[in-house]
């Protein structure tokens, strides 16, 4: 596969929690509640309002980026960023004995929104493969 399939970059620059009807968004701009649990610059961390494990928490860059499909190249500091977040927020919660990190990609793989977001999950045995 020829290097350039790699590089992509944003025509125009999407700023922080700008799409309207985004539901992670509306929790960027503080319109919708969460439980957050970090917090910085380029990235929140909240409780999953459905928890399907002891420890889920969602980490987001704040700004809008639909899917690991919709990547650029301006994005890669801010997901490395993220999954720093989820190492530390993983050890924090005393789960760092076993956890995992999930990114569903596209309808298929059970993605519901789409503005991308690392699940971590832990605090129970998770079984592998995932469904
Ligand atoms: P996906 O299915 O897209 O990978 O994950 C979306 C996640 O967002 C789901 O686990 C769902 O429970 C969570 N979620 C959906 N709406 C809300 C909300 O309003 N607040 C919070 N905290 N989590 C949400
Ligand atoms: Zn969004």
């Amino acid at each position: 596969m020829k290097k350039d399939l790699y590089h992509r970059t944003r025509s125009s620059r999407e700023e922080v929690g700008d799409l309207t009807d985004c539901l992670f968004c509306k929790i960027v701009r503080k319109e919708l509640q969460s439980d957050i649990v970090y917090e910085d610059d380029d990235v929140l961390a909240f409780r999953d309002i459905q928890p399907k494990a002891p420890v889920h928490v969602l980490i987001i860059p704040k700004r809008h980026i639909a899917s690991l499909a919709d990547l650029t190249d301006e994005d890669k500091g801010v997901m490395g960023h993220a999954m720093f977040v989820a190492s530390r927020l993983a050890r924090d919660s005393g789960i760092s004995e076993g956890y995992r990190v999930v990114v569903n990609c596209g309808k298929d793989a059970g993605q519901s929104v789409f503005h991308i977001h690392m699940h971590l999950l832990g605090g129970r045995s998770l079984g592998w493969p995932p469904g």
